[in-house]
């Protein structure tokens, strides 16, 4: 069966009015079933509910925060798993999408390369994630406003349908989301971002995980790093900015010891130069095994000074959800077959 929410609104399966129905109660009451679409008439939702499925996943369940962000663990229709946190707070509320099962960046210092890949997620199950959450936290869809592609996952290799969905996501009649709002967060592959930079009618914002400003750090905690250079990555950076207008934001997780060196701030001061950018200093978030522990405080904030001294817009993301193991790149799944879902589909 097809899932409904994998396709464009455009070409959703009816015409004119009952189309505009059907999308207003998808994305704008978040209908959990054709059935309760009650103004469709009876034959239709019976027709709807036999070719397509509404609910991408299988089972969903929550483990809450004390700090007010949720992480929404969902077990697909395959049996594999992944997960979405919601983050509640500064009057915004955002949330924070997977576009994959597992990843295959295999970034050193992320829980979720440690899982290894997956498969993809295709769009309706992109998407499917910000109706679950609003379901969950009985809110309406388009009450969620500000979205990061920051999940598990690799956005940009997983190209067509982040697209997709991020064109759901932004359409007037689904969820109506700002481009402004949403944004996606690579690991730095120059050929993506070239052609992110070409989807002129998307316009929303790009984020690069940099981590280190010399390519020996940077391959020792971004092991497939070596296929693609700092030089080429801030190359697309550039051509990007040139081609969009847009500011780019650089991610940079303090990994004590390892990238958080005061030459290191200098030299990726120099990288930045004639750029507009915006660099976002991450706490690293623990976890079991990872061999890797945050910097400090103050080494985050002698970091940060070095940074600003050299006119770097810089900021320091606070960490949320730690408590439920839903901060940011604590993405973990503990059920040993949640990659494959073989177990499930047994
Ligand atoms: N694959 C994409 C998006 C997912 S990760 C990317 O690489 O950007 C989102 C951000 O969290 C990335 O910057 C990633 O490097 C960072 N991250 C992953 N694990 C982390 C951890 N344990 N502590 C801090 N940041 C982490």
């Amino acid at each position: 069966m097809r899932l409904l929410l994998d396709l464009h609104p455009d070409s959703y399966p009816l015409e004119g009015f009952r189309k505009r129905q059907l999308l207003e109660w998808v994305f704008v009451q978040g209908a959990g079933s054709f059935e309760a679409m009650t103004n469709l008439p009876a034959d239709l939702r019976a027709t709807l509910g036999e070719e397509y499925a509404l609910n991408p996943f299988r089972e969903i369940e929550t483990v809450r925060s004390t700090d007010g962000s949720v992480k929404y663990l969902f077990t697909l229709h395959d049996g594999r798993q992944m997960e979405a946190v919601y983050m509640p707070y500064l009057d915004r509320r955002t949330i924070c999408v997977s576009t994959m099962v597992g990843c295959p960046a295999k970034c050193a210092f992320c829980a979720t390369g440690a899982m290894g890949f997956g498969r993809n997620l295709t769009p309706g199950e992109i998407v499917g994630q910000v109706l679950a959450v609003a379901g969950g936290e009985g809110i309406a869809p388009r009450e969620l406003r500000n979205l990061v592609f920051m999940g598990m996952g690799e956005p940009l290799l997983n190209y067509d349908h982040t697209m997709l969905a991020a064109r759901i996501l932004l359409h007037p009649q689904a969820l109506g989301m700002s481009k402004r709002r949403v944004t996606l967060s690579t690991v730095g592959l120059p050929k993506g971002i070239r052609r992110l930079a070409a989807e002129d009618d998307l316009g929303i914002k790009l984020a690069i995980s940099l981590h280190a400003p010399d390519e020996e750090t940077r391959q020792r905690i971004i092991p497939t790093g070596h296929r693609n250079s700092i030089v080429e990555i801030m190359a697309a950076a550039r051509e990007y900015q040139a081609t969009t207008g847009r500011r780019v934001t650089f991610e940079y997780s303090m990994l004590r010891g390892v990238n958080d060196q005061l030459w290191q701030a200098r030299e990726l001061a120099g990288l930045l130069r004639g750029l507009v950018s915006h660099v976002n200093l991450i706490p690293m978030n623990p976890w079991d095994g990872s061999g890797f522990e945050s910097s400090t405080e103050a080494e985050i904030q002698a970091f940060y000074d070095e940074l600003e001294a050299r006119g770097v817009d810089v900021s320091v993301r606070r960490s949320r959800g730690k408590d439920a193991g839903a901060a940011c790149g604590q993405l973990a799944l503990k059920r040993p077959d949640a990659v494959t879902g073989s177990a499930a589909s047994a």
